[in-house]
């Protein structure tokens, strides 16, 4: 399950951030994770609460938000999001295509007390 690996690289960057502004708890951290990483979100936020428990971020809510799979079209340049790992351009059924979205995972903010 890789997502436990996720999970705690994710802890320690909180802690990390929140420790530099002297925080004493995560009540929040809010995940951007591309739908190319094929995270499942359950998962994730189970192996959290788990890697956690002894931390000040013990109880954080951990929210992922998913983002698409996004491409580009080489052909036509057109912008798109890719549905169902359907790797053609919608526009003009062209496969010379770019992958734009889809891959990315930071975390976008986390809430401190
Ligand atoms: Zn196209």
């Amino acid at each position: 399950m890789h997502e436990m690996g996720i999970a705690q690289n994710i802890l320690d960057i909180a802690l990390n951030a929140a420790n530099q502004e002297g925080a004493t708890k995560i009540s929040r951290i809010n995940l951007v994770a591309g739908e190319l990483r094929g995270l499942v979100p359950m998962q994730l936020t189970f192996c959290f609460s788990i890697v956690a428990k002894d931390s000040i971020a013990s109880g954080a809510y951990l929210h992922v938000e998913e983002v698409p799979v996004s491409g580009h079209c080489n052909d036509c340049s057109a912008d798109f999001t890719v549905e169902e790992y359907n790797y053609l351009c919608p526009k003009c059924g062209s496969t010379r295509i770019q992958i734009t979205g889809g891959t990315e995972l930071r975390i976008k903010d986390i809430e401190i007390e």
